[in-house]
């Protein structure tokens, strides 16, 4: 299968990466979009392609960059969300690591499509490799006249940012990110208004994650139709899936859209270790809801994932063998929501850490049986009631556990 996003990575001279992108055609789609094609023209290439984002949300790139208006002054902004905070999830951080000039090239090539002239790729506070490396990327790019003034003698100007977090969860929430950029509390925004008509500093700003961004130059250079058809429907091209837990060989895997659950853990990832059942799998960061073994045989596209209740997410697989206790599992989710909670909305802020404590109280005796009959009506209130996604996230996330093994969750009680 064809390699996209990790053409580059996981080779020995990987400290000399700047001369190997170079001689692999580095850069030359971003010459051909600034020379060739016009920014509209750009647009539409991406939306061919089918290209989604690939940070959780799943929503089309060319029709994200489409809505950032053309028609006022304002400056127009590119944020690259580099913030990676999902459970479950690792792929950003060697894309940002071993192939940084491939995301500088796709934020050339996306800052002309919109009108941008300023970039910004916020990285997780933790990811100081990632930092460093994506610090001398810009460097050796500026120095080569990739970035700065009048890039590649295009006559356009491209400046970049790169802005380091401070570990928050809730600040790869698109609109916490901006706040972050900001210099402010990373608390998510109301929307509307959308970051494509009032994001940073009050100006358009498209938001893409990094996966999504390094893709770009490809679909350039071969076309949307190439990228397209890898894919499966309306789910253009590959996608990194980080593959944790349970299984014999977990890591990174470029695998395209239209790969089962069943294929990455069993014929990627090498199954599970001694022999052992599977017993439940996280398709998309712990925010996704958990899928038990009939359901594996699922593509591992957005929209296919939606369809059976669950989602892609940031791509981020846990796989769960049959010793797992899944009360516990969900304690761990749960706690992890209550801790990342940014406070702003009562119902995730009161009610995070209520499902926690009463799972725990489960998990570790003195529950009794109308803390999981409450506990379907607490979770399913927070979803739906909040500003941003996080509120969610938690219904979704912890009411599959409390649904799908409730056995589990009555054994505990009862004993
Ligand atoms: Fe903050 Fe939770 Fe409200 Fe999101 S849903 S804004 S994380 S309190």
């Amino acid at each position: 299968m064809e390699k996209i996003v990790t053409r580059h990575m996981f080779q020995a001279n990987t400290q000399n990466n700047f001369i190997g992108y170079l001689k692999d055609n580095g850069y030359q789609a971003a010459r051909k979009a600034l020379t060739q094609m016009t920014p509209v023209g750009v647009i539409d290439e991406i939306k061919r392609s089918n290209l989604r984002g690939l940070g959780g949300a799943g929503f089309g790139a060319g029709m994200k960059w489409s809505f950032i208006p053309q028609n006022n002054l304002k400056p127009k902004y590119l944020v690259v969300n580099g913030d990676e905070g999902e459970p479950g999830t690792f792929k950003d951080k060697y894309i940002l690591e071993q192939d940084p000039h491939a995301v500088l090239e796709g934020i050339i090539i996306t800052c002309y499509a919109v009108g941008s002239h300023k970039a910004y790729i916020y990285i997780r506070g933790e990811y100081t490799k990632s930092l460093h490396s994506m610090q001398n990327a810009v460097a050796e790019a500026t120095k080569a006249g990739f970035l700065g003034h009048d890039i590649m003698g295009t006559g356009y100007d491209i400046d970049v940012v790169v802005h380091p977090g401070a570990g928050a969860y809730i600040c790869g929430e698109e609109t916490a990110l901006l706040e972050s950029l900001e210099g402010k509390k990373g608390f998510p925004r109301l929307k509307p208004p959308f970051p494509a008509v009032e994001g940073l500093f009050g100006c358009p700003t498209v938001i893409n994650n990094v996966e999504t961004i390094s893709c770009v130059p490809a679909i350039i250079n071969k076309g949307a139709e190439w990228y397209a058809k890898l894919g499966s429907e309306k789910n253009g091209g590959n996608r990194l899936f980080c593959v944790s837990g349970h299984v014999v060989n977990p890591g990174v895997y470029e695998l395209a859209h239209g790969v089962t659950l069943r294929e990455i853990i069993y014929d990627h990832a090498g199954g599970l270790p001694h022999g052992r059942k599977l017993k439940a799998v996280i398709p998309g960061g712990i925010s996704a809801p958990v899928l038990t073994p009939d359901q594996i045989d699922v593509k591992m596209d957005f929209d296919s994932l939606k369809a059976i209740g669950s989602m892609a997410g940031s791509g981020g697989i846990i796989v769960m063998d049959d010793t797992t206790d899944m009360v516990w599992a969900a304690m761990i989710a749960a706690r992890f929501f209550a801790h990342e909670s940014c406070g702003q909305c009562t119902p995730c802020r009161e009610g995070s850490g209520w499902v926690y404590r009463i799972i725990k109280r489960i998990y570790q005796g003195g529950a009794r049986e109308h803390d999981l009959l409450n506990l379907p009506g607490i979770v399913n209130n927070i979803g739906g009631n909040t500003i941003c996604a996080f509120g969610d996230a938690i219904s979704m996330s912890v009411g599959s556990y409390v649904t799908k093994f409730r056995s589990e969750f009555e054994a505990k009680i009862k004993r």
